[in-house]
């Protein structure tokens, strides 16, 4: 394998084109849309003609004329596409964080008998700490209990509530499997919740055909949305009535503009809406979304998978001797659209390889993370970007102390 192979390669990509609708910036090898994607141009057209047009001039007549009202519906309707669900299960709103202490706190009111939520120590924290603020709230009367992966099937007893998983790991890139999961979740009595933050948009997710209850996700990773995009939540429809959330806003009532005392939920997906949508935002996010329903998911988990492997497989052997440990699954079949390398100077390194261009990033307390995205990453970038890093390997230029300055976003 050499350079030219990976130029053959993308020649022959089905999912060339893609890139040429994305600003990327000259000299930057992006490998960091797993926690924000690149902008597509689309996006850029639409923000303004939102602003210019609907706002500046349309003003308040646009909540009607414009569809702003509709947004939130029709954006989570495009979502539901993308993670295999029906159109009127998924909606657009607020951020991950809220959205899972809405669906959680659903699961919780309908499984009264039963006081665990069941997760892993390494689920991304902000989970952990919704799912310990909810608890809190409820009186304490919950337990979050964490075990390892492997250790989830066995810890499924007739106490647990809510199996609340992240499907695909945030530090390792190493997926769940989502169907059996929520099969032996249902075969003891308890409910399953995903988080499809790093899934959405990256691999293949099928929410109603493998049984998952709720769901929630992000729009500014692999869904390109833009830099704090709204999120969105999934319930599937046998539960949609069965509960009202507790963020009982106005525009989850039933019947927002009649102006009520009292609060009555709306009908199905919309009751889990609370206040008034990110307009701006969200028109970013319908672009991002209208270019991932464009593509084809079969190619784009090929392509991601292929990519996966050529980096590791160039990083272990160009790079071997210089002390990286591959931590995300050998097998694409088990990993998202990420690989991950431990290495004990991980933040240096990863400093090091943004001021040559190349943009990953760094996750506590030692993961260099490189994310995958099918739609513009290309199988030069992961050529340039395996020389650059053993470029800096061999010369040890990661040791300066410019690189050991820490922002506040690793
Ligand atoms: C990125 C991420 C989030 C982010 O939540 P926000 O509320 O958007 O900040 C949540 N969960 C997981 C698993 C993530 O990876």
């Amino acid at each position: 394998m050499n350079r030219d192979d990976c130029i053959r390669l993308d020649a022959a990509d089905p999912l060339r084109d893609f890139r040429g609708k994305f600003d990327l910036p000259q000299g930057v090898i992006y490998l960091d849309g797993n926690s924000l994607g690149a902008m597509p141009h689309s996006a850029k057209s639409r923000v303004e003609q939102v602003i210019t047009e609907e706002w500046g001039e349309g003003l308040i007549r646009s909540w009607n004329t414009a569809g702003w009202m509709d947004l939130p519906k029709r954006v989570g309707a495009g979502i539901a596409e993308i993670v295999g669900a029906a159109s009127d299960s998924v909606i657009s709103a607020d951020s991950t964080s809220v959205n899972l202490f809405k669906v959680l706190s659903a699961a919780l009111a309908m499984q009264p008998g039963r006081r665990v939520i069941l997760s892993e120590p390494d689920n991304f924290p902000t989970d952990l700490y919704m799912a310990q603020g909810l608890i809190a709230q409820l009186g304490g009367r919950h337990e979050l209990k964490l075990v390892t992966a492997k250790d989830i099937p066995a810890a499924i007893d007739a106490d647990t509530a809510v199996v609340m998983l992240t499907h695909v790991n945030y530090r390792t890139g190493a997926m769940h499997d989502m169907k059996s999961l929520s099969a032996l979740a249902h075969e003891r009595g308890a409910l399953a919740l995903w988080d499809l933050a790093h899934s959405a948009g990256a691999v293949p997710v099928h929410l109603d055909a493998d049984g998952a209850d709720f769901a929630v996700g992000c729009g500014y990773k692999f869904l390109n949305g833009g830099p704090g995009a709204p999120a969105f939540l999934y319930v599937a429809k046998r539960h949609q009535e069965k509960f009202a959330q507790p963020l009982s806003g106005w525009l989850g009532h039933a019947a927002p503009f009649e102006f009520e005392s009292g609060y009555r939920p709306a009908p199905g997906i919309g009751r889990y809406l609370c206040g008034t949508p990110t307009v701006l935002g969200m028109s970013a996010l319908e672009e991002g979304v209208n270019l991932m329903r464009s593509a084809d998911m079969k190619q784009l988990r090929a392509k991601s998978i292929a990519l996966g492997d050529l980096f590791i497989r160039l990083v272990e052997e160009r790079c071997a001797g210089h002390g990286l440990g591959l931590a995300s699954p050998r097998d694409g079949a088990k990993r998202g659209s990420q690989a991950s390398f431990t290495h004990h100077d991980g933040f240096p390194i990863m400093q090091a390889l943004i001021a040559r261009g190349v943009i990953g990033d760094f996750r506590a307390p030692d993961i260099l993370r490189f994310g995958f995205t099918p739609l513009y990453t290309s199988y030069v970038d992961v050529w340039d970007a395996v020389e650059i890093l053993r470029g800096i390997l061999t010369t040890g230029i990661w040791d300066r102390a410019e690189f050991r300055k820490r922002g506040a976003v690793t």
